[in-house]
C-alpha cells in the first residue's frame, strides 16, 4: 500500500513503524474472511482491511480520530485472526495498538464511557479492587433486570447494556485467594529447573486453582516455582484500552522485579497461564524498544516468557494411572494463544498424550467474544460471538472444554453447562493431581 507520510512525520518512531506496516499491506482482502466482526456485520469498515485504511487516513492527515474511526476500531477484538491469515505478514497488532493510544489521547468520549473505561483500567488490574467489585456486582445484580433492552444488535453499545454485561459476568461466589506473592514452591525430588509463574490479576481472584494446578505439575516434575514479589498486572488490560502510560509503567515494574529475581535465584523461564497476558509480555521488547533504560532488559524478559504448555512440551510428563480415554475434551484455542503466540498444536498434543480424546472445535479461528474487556464494552457483538462459539463447541459433544485463557473460560462458561477448565488443570489431573472441580 502506498503511503504519503512527510519526512517530518516519519521522524516519529511510531509513524515510521506504521509506515512499514502499511506498506506491507497489498489490500488483497484475504484477512476479511477470518475477521469475526466482518463475518458478523459484513461491513468493510469492520474488517481488517477497512480498519487499516481508516488508521492510514488518520495518521497520514495527522487528524484527530473521527467518531467513525473510533466506532470501527472499538469494534475490533484485537483477536489477531487477520495476522494469521495475512499472506504479507502485516503486523496489524502494532498498528491497531497505536491507533487505540491515539484515540485515547485525542478523542473525547461521552462522559459515561470515559468513567467506565477509567474504572475498568483502575479496577481490573488490582486484585483487591477487583475482588471488592465482584462482591458489589453480585449484590446489585438483581437490578440488572430493570435495565432497558438494547434495540438492535447493530446499535451502538449503551451504558445499560454494558452494565448488564458486567453484572452478568460476575461469578456467584469467589474462591479463597491463592498463595501470596513471594511464595516459593520447592521442586519435589531432584531440582531440574526454576521458573517464575505470573500471578495475574483477574485470574488470581476468579480462579486461583489454575495457577495451583500449574504449581502442582511443575513441582511434581522437578521444577521450583516462584511467585515473584512486587510483580504487577502485566499491563495487557490497560494496553488494550489504549492507556499506554499505565501499561508501560506496569511492564517496567515487572521487568525490574523479574530481572532482580533472575539475578538472585536464577530463572529458566517466566511462565504464563493466561495467554492474553503472555502475548503482551512477549511483546515487552517491542513496546519498550525506544526506552534506553529498559529496551535491552525488556527484550530479555520477552525471550524468557513462555506459555505453560510451551514449557511443558519440553518435559516428559509422568502420567499417573487413570482412564482418560473416555473423556472427550473440546479444545478451545484462545485467540491470544493461536493468533498472538502461534501456539496451536502444543496444548492439544499434551492433552492427547495424557490420554484425553481431544476434539477440535469448528470455526476455531473465530474469537469467543471475550477479548479482554471487549465483552464488557461491546456486549452485543461479544454475545453473538459467544453463542456462535458455544454452538460450535456443542457440535462435538464434549464432556469438558479446555482453554488456556481465563477470559475465554468465563465467557464460554456463561453459556454452556459443560465444565470449562484450563488445560493445565487437565494435565495436573493426568499427572496425579485432583480431578478439576473436585476440590
Ligand atoms: S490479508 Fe494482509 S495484505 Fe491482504 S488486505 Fe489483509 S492485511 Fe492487507
Ligand atoms: S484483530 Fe480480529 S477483529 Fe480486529 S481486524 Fe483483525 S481479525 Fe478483525
Amino acid at each position: 500500500m502506498k503511503t504519503e507520510f512527510s519526512l517530518a512525520q516519519l521522524a516519529d518512531p511510531d509513524i515510521a513503524e506504521a509506515d512499514k506496516i502499511l506498506r506491507a499491506c497489498v489490500h488483497c482482502g484475504f484477512c476479511t474472511a477470518t475477521c469475526p466482526t466482518y463475518v458478523l456485520l459484513g461491513d468493510e469498515l469492520d474488517s481488517p482491511r477497512g480498519r487499516i485504511y481508516l488508521i492510514k487516513e488518520m495518521l497520514e492527515k495527522g487528524r484527530r480520530p473521527t467518531k467513525a474511526v473510533v466506532k470501527h476500531i472499538d469494534r475490533c477484538l484485537s483477536c489477531l485472526a487477520c495476522m494469521t491469515t495475512c499472506p504479507s505478514g502485516v503486523n496489524y497488532m502494532h498498528l491497531v495498538d497505536q491507533a487505540r493510544v491515539r484515540i485515547e489521547r485525542n478523542f473525547k468520549r461521552p462522559i459515561t464511557e470515559r468513567i467506565m473505561r477509567m474504572a475498568l483500567g483502575r479496577i481490573l488490574p488490582e486484585p483487591r479492587l477487583f475482588r471488592a467489585a465482584m462482591v458489589l456486582a453480585r449484590l446489585v445484580r438483581p437490578v440488572a433486570a430493570l435495565f432497558p433492552a438494547t434495540k438492535s444488535p447493530r446499535a451502538e453499545p449503551t451504558l445499560f447494556g454494558r452494565l448488564r454485561a458486567m453484572l452478568a459476568l460476575a461469578p456467584g461466589g469467589l474462591p479463597e485467594p491463592g498463595p501470596p506473592s513471594g511464595s516459593v514452591f520447592a521442586a519435589s525430588g531432584l531440582r531440574r529447573g526454576r521458573v517464575a509463574l505470573l500471578q495475574g490479576c483477574a485470574q488470581q481472584v476468579l480462579a486461583p486453582r489454575i495457577n495451583q494446578a500449574a504449581i502442582n505439575v511443575l513441582t511434581r516434575h522437578g521444577i521450583e516455582v516462584v511467585l515473584v514479589k512486587d510483580e504487577k498486572c502485566c499491563g495487557a488490560l490497560t494496553h488494550h484500552l489504549g492507556h499506554d502510560d499505565d501499561a508501560l509503567k506496569r511492564a517496567r515494574a515487572n521487568i525490574a522485579a523479574w530481572a532482580k529475581e533472575a539475578q538472585q535465584g536464577g530463572l529458566d523461564a517466566i511462565l504464563v497461564t493466561t495467554s492474553g497476558c503472555g502475548t503482551v509480555i512477549k511483546d515487552y521488547g517491542y513496546l519498550l524498544r525506544e526506552d534506553r533504560d529498559f529496551a535491552a532488559s525488556a527484550a530479555r524478559i520477552s525471550a524468557l516468557a513462555k506459555d505453560i504448555t510451551e514449557y511443558l512440551a519440553g518435559i516428559e510428563l509422568k502420567l499417573a494411572p487413570g482412564q482418560f480415554s473416555e473423556i472427550v475434551v473440546a479444545y478451545h484455542s484462545a485467540c491470544s494463544l493461536q493468533h498472538g503466540q502461534k501456539i496451536t498444536g502444543l496444548p492439544k498434543d499434551l492433552l492427547s498424550k495424557s490420554g484425553f480424546v481431544v476434539k477440535d472445535v469448528p470455526e476455531s479461528h473465530l474469537c469467543c467474544g471475550s477479548a479482554g474487556t471487549y465483552n464488557l464494552l461491546q456486549p452485543d457483538i461479544a454475545m453473538r460471538l459467544r453463542d456462535r462459539k458455544i454452538a460450535n463447541i456443542a457440535s462435538v459433544k464434549p464432556d469438558m472444554i479446555a482453554a488456556g485463557n481465563i477470559g475465554c473460560m468465563m465467557q464460554i462458561a456463561g453459556g454452556i453447562s459443560v465444565p470449562v477448565v484450563h488445560t493445565i488443570e487437565l494435565l495436573d489431573w493426568a499427572t496425579g493431581g485432583p480431578q478439576p472441580g473436585s476440590n
